[in-house]
């Protein structure tokens, strides 16, 4: 009677696979914007000089530093065996995938047209990023997950 238990244990290393791999395409696609920025010219300057692009980038930055930090934090608590891991796994699958696709998506954008062309990295690392969202539990099974824990009457203290 114990096999569902243990195969919903299972997942709890699976998603953060999951947010790894998205922490990793958001890192790549990044760099590749970054890159961009410096190379591409438009009304005689550099993307790079458009302040509008810069807080694109600083933003993307900062999710995706946070994104890294709250992966290992759950990691942390998985290999610690923590009570409240799977509750930290769910937390950190849900939001690295998310700030993973606005990463990539807002990378997309700063390529211009060639983000959305096979021959630029842009459009893969976009569409991997985006089944992140879905696999090993969609986003909104790991929200009823964070918040059953919430709610249960032992609830432990997840926001501090
Ligand atoms: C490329 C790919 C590879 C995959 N690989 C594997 C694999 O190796 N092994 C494996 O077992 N599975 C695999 N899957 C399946 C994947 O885990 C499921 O697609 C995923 O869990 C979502 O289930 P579903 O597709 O049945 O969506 P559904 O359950 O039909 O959900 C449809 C929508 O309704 C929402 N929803 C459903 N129930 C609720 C609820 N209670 N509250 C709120 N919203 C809800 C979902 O979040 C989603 O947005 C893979 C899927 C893809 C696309």
């Amino acid at each position: 009677g114990e096999g569902f238990k243990i195969a919903m244990k299972g997942l709890d290393g699976g998603r953060i696979n999951i947010a790894c791999c998205s922490v990793g395409a958001a890192q790549g696609a990044l760099a590749q914007a970054q890159a961009h920025l410096h190379a591409r010219r438009q009304f005689g300057k550099s993307l790079a000089s458009f302040q509008a692009l810069q807080f694109k980038l600083a933003d993307m930055a900062t999710e995706l530093v946070a994104a890294r930090q709250m992966v290992r934090l759950a990691a942390s608590k998985l290999d610690a065996g923590a009570r409240d891991a799977s509750t930290y796994c769910a937390m950190a699958k849900r939001f690295a995938t998310d700030a993973g696709f606005m990463v990539c998506n807002e990378a997309l954008q700063l390529h211009g047209g060639y983000g959305y062309i096979r021959e630029y990295p842009l459009e893969r690392l976009m569409r991997d990023a985006r089944v992140h969202q879905i696999l090993e539990g969609t986003n909104e099974i790991m929200r009823v997950i964070i918040a059953r824990r919430m709610l249960e009457a032992d609830a432990p203290d997840v926001i501090r």
